[in-house]
Order: C-alpha cells, then sequence, then structure tokens
C-alpha cells in the first residue's frame, strides 16, 4: 500500500482531503490510492438524502450528522449541487458547514465541484463514496437535488434514499423526477409546521413508503429519522453495487442512424433521455449527439454529406442500428486477441472523435451487426 493510502487509514484528514480533490479531478495519483483502499470499502452506510432546492435538505443533514457524531459515529457528507457549483457557493457553503461542525475531525464535507460532463459527475461522487468508506468513515450521506439525470443515478448510489420534501409545494411534487419519487425509501416532511404538510403527506401515501416528519431548524423529529434510517439498514442490508467496473467488458452506446437529428431527438427527449453531447466528426462526415442511457449511451448519427459512410448506410438500408460499441480494458490485447481468432477487423486501432482508441469489427464475425470496439479510459 501507498504511503498516502496509508495515512488515510489511518484517519489522517489531510491526506483524505487532498485525495479527494485528486479524485474529483481524474487525478491519476489519487485514483491509483483509491484503487488500493478499494478492498477496505464496504463497511459504510450510504444514505442519499435529495429533494427539491428550498426543502431544508442542508439542515437535515447537518442535524442528522450531529446525531451521528453523538453516537460515536464517524460520517461523510457528499453534497452534489449543479446550481451551486456554477456560482462558486459551494465552496462557500462548505466552509460555513465546516465552522458549524467546528473542525471535527469525526466530520467529512465535500461538496462536488466538477464541471465535467453528464455522467462524469456520477462517477465522480461514486469514487468519492468509494474513497470515504474506504477510509473508514461509518456513515456517507450523498446530498443531491433530486433533479436531472445526474441525481437520479447519483441517488441510485445509496443503499436508503431519504426524499426530503416540503408542504406548499402543490403540484411541484409532480416536477420531482420520477425515478426520486420511485427510488425512495423514505420520505420526509420537512418544515412540517407548515401549513400543508397534512395534504403532501396525503399526496404521498399511495407511494406505501414510511413518511417521517421534522423540523430540522429545531432538531424535531431528527430521533425519529435516523431510527428509520438504522431499522431500515438492518432490514434492506442492500449489496453496495459494484462501482469499480475496471477490468470488464461493458456496452458503451448503441449507435443508431437517422435521416434527421433534432426529429429523433425530440423523441428520445419525450422518454426522458437528455443530450449530454453534440458534434459533427469531420472525417466521418457526420452529426453526432451522444445521451446517456444507465451506464451507457444511444448514439444518433445524421450524414453530414451526401457521400459519407453513414449517408450510403442510411440509403441501402434505411435508417436503424448502425453499431453496437462495447468498451474493453485493453483494445491491444483484445485485437489481438480478435485476429489470432479470425475475426475480420475493419480498421487498425485509431484516434476517435473523443480522443480514444477505437476499432471495427465486420458483422460478418459478430452475429450480424456492426462492433466497435473501444479503448475504455479514466474520465
Ligand atoms: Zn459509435
Amino acid at each position: 500500500m501507498n504511503e498516502v493510502a496509508s495515512r488515510i487509514r489511518e484517519g489522517d484528514a489531510r491526506s483524505l482531503a487532498r485525495t479527494a480533490t485528486g479524485v474529483e479531478n481524474r487525478d491519476p495519483q489519487a485514483l491509483e490510492t483509491l484503487r488500493e483502499l478499494a478492498p477496505f470499502a464496504g463497511g459504510a452506510r450510504i444514505i442519499g438524502i435529495t429533494g427539491p432546492p428550498g426543502a431544508g435538505k442542508s439542515t437535515l443533514v447537518d442535524v442528522l450528522a450531529a446525531a451521528l457524531r453523538k453516537q460515536g459515529k464517524t460520517v461523510a457528507i457528499i453534497a452534489v449541487d449543479p446550481t451551486s457549483r456554477m456560482t462558486g457557493g459551494a465552496i462557500l457553503g462548505d466552509r460555513i458547514r465546516m465552522q458549524q461542525h467546528h473542525a471535527d475531525s469525526g466530520i467529512f464535507i465535500r461538496s462536488m465541484a466538477t464541471r465535467g460532463s453528464t455522467g462524469g459527475l456520477a462517477r465522480a461522487t461514486a469514487d468519492l463514496v468509494r474513497l470515504m468508506d474506504a477510509a473508514g468513515k461509518d456513515y456517507v450521506v450523498i446530498e443531491t437535488l433530486g433533479v436531472g439525470q445526474d441525481e437520479v443515478e447519483i441517488a441510485g448510489l445509496a443503499q436508503i434514499t431519504v426524499v426530503v420534501l416540503v408542504p406548499g409545494m402543490g403540484d411541484d411534487v409532480q416536477a420531482i423526477k420520477a425515478g426520486i419519487l420511485e427510488i425512495a425509501d423514505i420520505f420526509v416532511i420537512n418544515k412540517s409546521d407548515q401549513p400543508g404538510a397534512d395534504r403532501l403527506e396525503i399526496e404521498l401515501q399511495h407511494l406505501h413508503k414510511p413518511i417521517l416528519r421534522t423540523i430540522a431548524t429545531e432538531g424535531t423529529g431528527i430521533e425519529e429519522l435516523l431510527q428509520s434510517i438504522t431499522n431500515r439498514s438492518l432490514t434492506v442490508a442492500a449489496p453496495i453495487p459494484s462501482r469499480d467496473r475496471q477490468g470488464a467488458v461493458g456496452l458503451d452506446h448503441l449507435g443508431i442512424v437517422v435521416p434527421a437529428l433534432d426529429a429523433a431527438l425530440a423523441f428520445y427527449q419525450t422518454l426522458g433521455l437528455a443530450v449530454a453531447h453534440r458534434e459533427t466528426v469531420a472525417t466521418e462526415k457526420v452529426h453526432v449527439a451522444l445521451l446517456p442511457a444507465g451506464d451507457s449511451r444511444i448514439e444518433l448519427l445524421e450524414p453530414a454529406a451526401p457521400d459519407s459512410p453513414i449517408a450510403k448506410f442510411l440509403e441501402k438500408r434505411g435508417p436503424g442500428l448502425h453499431h453496437v460499441a462495447l468498451k474493453v480494458p485493453d483494445l491491444a490485447a483484445a485485437v489481438e486477441r480478435l485476429r489470432a481468432s479470425g475475426a475480420r477487423l475493419l480498421n487498425e486501432p485509431r484516434q476517435g472523435a473523443g480522443g480514444h482508441l477505437y476499432v471495427f469489427v465486420h458483422p460478418a464475425s459478430t452475429g450480424g451487426v456492426l462492433l466497435e470496439l473501444i479503448q475504455e479510459t479514466e474520465t
């Protein structure tokens, strides 16, 4: 084990903070430390606290953390807030919150400052959670806004998800991502002394999840919430999803040829997918739009010129599935094995749009579909 890793295991807060920053920035050294620490992860209770802006999540998380500290538990709080990230409010928020906890070494607070693309934030958060887990924290609390694709994915990292709502939201309950309501294990009606708490509770009842009332600013209902979380974690004992997917072959994306990107995008956006990236690849004469879907993506392809390969495909075969792309941990080794087995490769590994290495395999070798193999990279 490297020196930093062993210092983190010994409880050195500075090494942990520095490695956390490195993990956020995808610094290779920090990621190596994380890899070395990985076997120590698995002991922490991972709790997601999510809900719309103004629900009082931060206050709730803070009093919850204070209650856990009173029990002698160590806590890491990871706040993911895209809006404050953009204004720089995250860092300011951290300072205020750290002051409240009087630099208690048993509590670690970090706001995610990653400005990365969709998926990148979720990945960095997952790694940060694992780092805190491996560092020996008893509880890792992930605080998210509960809006947008990223948040749903990030909330999925938690073993127990608490959705915080406030009275008087009215139809706003509907506006909260349906996915978030579904993954909720516990509902909290915060600021429950305000009018509309009963109505909100009735609205939530059909979801058949425990509903608790709190007034976080006064500490009301916090013990009950903690009890509910503890009970839940004993009964659920959800296995931590394997976040270390390195070394495994995975589905990277499905390439679909369409006559017009915008028309096709409208359909997928109606489904709830969002565009993470759009570009025109000059060498391939193609307009590309990437829409993350779980761990994979849909890649929509529209010909940018009548003589492009995609235009020819469209002419000959019509719109539809063009290729399946798998990411592999070691592209060179995969290519060597495929060649030895007699598979028909269409090109030497070359650099694609995002700078990654890729190779195409002829449908004759793959069961009838053009296959793209991509070198998996740390992003
Ligand atoms: Zn592709």
